[in-house]
């Protein structure tokens, strides 16, 4: 078979690093694997417009291999020109490059890693969450310019206990999320989902779920955003959901970009409706130099915690995608049984309910 994956360079890095398996240099590990099995293995990065490398090798390969950090978008043009596409592997979580319903209805499996790299997002968005709060990159910019102002910084940093802080979705990596603030003795720990979470885990967290979602949004102080991009969740966060949030509320979001809309929190930055924003995915990546959000500041020139999309690619969640993602293929191969839990799209309809309520 002609398997076909579309990974972002790594350079010096890779060559240095061979840990950095989700790279076009080290291949996910997966070249002497495919080619011991006399399957055809192609890599590139080059992924964007009619010459790509991906629009050319796509036309006939049977398995497409992505990663969302350089996500190889499979639109429904291409699918039609993917006659021989039978599965596409998703080397970490998350698969709304792809068009899901075209895949459906060529009857081409989508699976994923599920749960590969949830721990490693979790640990993101605490982070992301307590250096808003904390107002913590403007004070370490303030050191490396050589500047000691204490009042600048302690004017907008606050402790993040007794905040109220929610979850929108609250899956693998929402619920970790609360798990880990659980220590901060914030004043509530809120969630907004479709699918309430295990009754047990509710109350060891001591979570409470908010059915309606503007009542959500105008309770939290933090809103941080876990959920997938799907038709339901596009654009979710706009202008109209933003005049529903607290005043100088902070908002993470590591779950997809195009769930915010860039120009209203870009605006809801400025006008001090939003303290700060922080994340690291991008409604296009890689982000274009004048992405606005590369930029975006509060009136007091701080509150950004964007960083390029990374949160779920450490070192150790690459071991766990690369292993997963040949497990996955040597199933396909055998004609053996996935993992229900990888399973977005099964043949000719979705098995996971994460992406919409269908
Ligand atoms: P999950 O399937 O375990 O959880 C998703 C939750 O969202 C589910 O509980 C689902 O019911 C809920 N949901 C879906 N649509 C909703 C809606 N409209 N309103 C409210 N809730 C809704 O998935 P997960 O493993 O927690 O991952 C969530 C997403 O995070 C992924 O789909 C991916 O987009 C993103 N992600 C980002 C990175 C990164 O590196 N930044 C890494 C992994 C995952």
């Amino acid at each position: 078979m002609k398997v076909l994956a579309v990974l972002y360079n790594g350079f010096q890095a890779a060559k240095a690093e061979p840990r950095l398996l989700g790279t076009v240099e080290n291949e996910l590990g997966l070249r002497a694997f495919l080619e011991s099995q006399g399957h055809e293995f192609v890599v590139t990065s080059s992924k964007e417009g009619s010459d790509s490398d991906f629009a050319k090798h796509i036309v006939d390969s049977d398995i497409l291999i992505t990663t969302p950090f350089h996500p190889g978008y499979l639109t429904r043009d291409l699918v039609d020109k993917a006659k021989n596409l039978k599965l596409c592997v998703t080397a970490g979580v998350g698969s709304d490059h792809i068009d899901l319903n075209a895949a459906v209805e060529r009857k081409i499996q989508v699976l994923e890693v599920t749960g590969s790299n949830v721990t490693s997002v979790a640990e993101h968005v605490v982070m992301s969450i307590l250096l808003l709060v904390r107002n913590f990159v403007p004070a370490h910019e303030m050191i490396e310019r050589g500047d000691w102002q204490v009042s600048d910084i302690a004017r907008n940093a606050f402790d993040l206990e007794g905040k109220i802080v929610g979850t929108l979705g609250a899956g693998r990596i929402g619920s970790r999320v609360l798990q880990r603030l659980k220590p901060f003795d914030t004043k509530e720990l809120l969630y907004y989902d479709y699918a309430p979470l295990p009754k047990d885990v509710e109350s060891a967290i001591g979570a409470r779920r908010v059915e309606d979602l503007e009542d959500f949004v105008s309770s939290c102080d933090v809103v941080t955003v876990n959920t997938p991009l799907h038709e339901g969740t596009k654009n979710l966060i706009n202008r109209d959901l933003l005049s529903h949030f607290k005043r100088g509320a902070w908002l993470v979001n590591t779950a997809r970009g195009a769930i915010c809309n860039a120009e209203d929190v870009t605006a809801a930055l400025k006008s001090g409706q939003l303290n700060g924003y922080a994340g690291d995915v991008w409604n296009v990546q890689p982000a274009p130099r004048e992405h606005p959000w590369r930029t975006a500041k509060n009136e007091l020139g701080g509150g950004n915690g964007m960083t390029p999309h990374y949160s779920g690619t450490t070192l150790d969640a690459q071991a766990r995608y690369a292993a997963g993602t040949e497990n996955i293929l040597q199933n396909f191969f055998d004609g053996r049984p996935q993992n229900p839990a990888d399973v977005i799209v099964g043949a000719g309809k979705y098995e996971s309910k994460a992406y919409g309520q269908r």
